[in-house]
């Protein structure tokens, strides 16, 4: 168990970990057990209110400057710019530009803000306060928007690429869900072979509505998926997604070449994007494999990390980080919230948590002070 001063500053966090098991249980296992615990104590309005709290308080801004925690905390963002420009998944909008701006500088005032290249020494260390930021998904804000202000901060951060949406633009299923149900027809999606209850389309707010559709695709097997999207193109009266609207919303390999050139890191985040533990292990392999080729290709080094797609704790599977390692890669980031602990030495399970357009600033500034109770998604 690892022993840092973050013991004496969140007693119930150390209640939390203190009957951990040392072997045995997986640390998915014992993770869930805290996060339920957490959960349980801090359900989100609590936590809001403790936030605010901490802020106000002046807490936070003392806690900044004192070990409160150690570890490598990793930030995951998708899309920076404005949510209300785009027609598809607004839900993908992390911050303004002018935001994460001020974010990159909050995390550098308040930790060793990391890159790629210094992964490895920072998992083996013992103490201190490391950020890590990552995107996901390879979209052309990530160039236009994130690049610049990365390098006026001279700061790095990691992105993860599917790379035959680099190859050929065209629309993920959830860009394309989402362009669907906000381009619906109806108000309402009756019960079928997808949905046990009808899918209400709510016009002036289609978030929810887009959010039961995404996560209704990830439970589906790999042969069910284009039929899935078909059946809602046609229950939306909506149609398909006209590729042409494509064209412009990934980075190309020559963006992705100026930015590693500068400085940021890339890691795989498979071909296709599928989710991994739905489809079998030759797959996966063909997956992991073909997207490390391609960027070493475009790249002239073989990437180390990887991104799991969609990255919650059911999507990949043990045998998913064996293929990884025999890949040749080395770190690989899930997406369920939490931070990485000095104790925890599972490279191929690094824990990361989102950061949202509309997360209040207290929740963020908490979570920089005490990422045991405000990185658990
Ligand atoms: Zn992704």
């Amino acid at each position: 168990m690892a022993t840092s001063p973050v013991y004496t500053a969140c007693p119930i966090w150390y209640a939390a970990t203190l009957n951990r098991p040392t072997g045995g249980w997986c640390h998915k296992h014992t993770e869930k057990m805290e996060r339920q615990l957490i959960r349980k104590l801090f359900p989100s309005g609590k936590k809001q209110f403790l936030a605010s709290v901490l802020d106000y308080s002046g807490a936070n801004r003392l806690l900044r400057h004192w070990n409160s925690w150690s570890g490598l905390l990793v930030l995951n963002y998708h899309r920076i710019g404005d949510p209300l420009s785009c027609e598809f998944d607004r839900n993908l909008f992390s911050a303004s530009q002018e935001n994460f701006e001020k974010q990159v500088r909050l995390f550098q005032s308040c930790a060793d803000l990391i890159t790629t290249d210094d992964l490895q020494t920072v998992l083996k260390a013992n103490r201190g306060k490391h950020i890590l930021i990552t995107f996901d998904d390879g979209y052309r804000d990530n160039y236009e928007l994130a690049f610049p202000v990365l390098k006026s901060c001279n700061a790095s951060a990691l992105f993860f690429i599917a790379t035959s949406f680099i190859d050929s633009p065209r629309f993920a299923w959830w860009s394309e869900i989402a362009w669907m149900i906000r381009n619906a027809r109806v108000k309402s999606i009756p019960a079928n072979k997808w949905f046990d209850a009808p899918l209400e389309i709510d016009e002036g707010y289609p978030s929810q509505a887009i959010g039961k559709a995404v996560r209704r695709y990830w439970n589906l097997r790999d042969d069910e998926t284009d039929a899935y999207l078909s059946s809602l193109a046609q229950a939306t009266k909506a149609g398909r997604c006209p590729a042409s609207l494509a064209e412009d919303l990934r980075t190309n390999w020559e963006m992705i070449q100026e930015m590693y050139k500068a400085g940021m890191g890339f890691g795989g985040h498979t071909v296709n994007h599928p989710v991994l533990a739905q489809i079998p292990p030759s797959r996966q392999r063909e997956e992991i494999a073909g997207c490390r080729d391609r960027l070493t290709e475009k790249l002239g080094t073989a990437p180390l990390c990887f991104g799991y797609p969609v990255g919650q704790a059911h999507m990949f599977t043990s045998e998913t980080k064996q293929i990884l390692q025999e890949e040749g890669f080395r770190f690989a980031f899930s997406f369920y919230g939490g931070y990485q602990i000095p104790s925890r030495q599972d490279w191929l399970d690094i824990p990361r948590c989102s950061v949202e357009y509309s997360m209040p600033q207290v929740i963020l500034n908490s979570r920089l002070t005490i990422p045991q109770i405000f990185a658990k998604n």
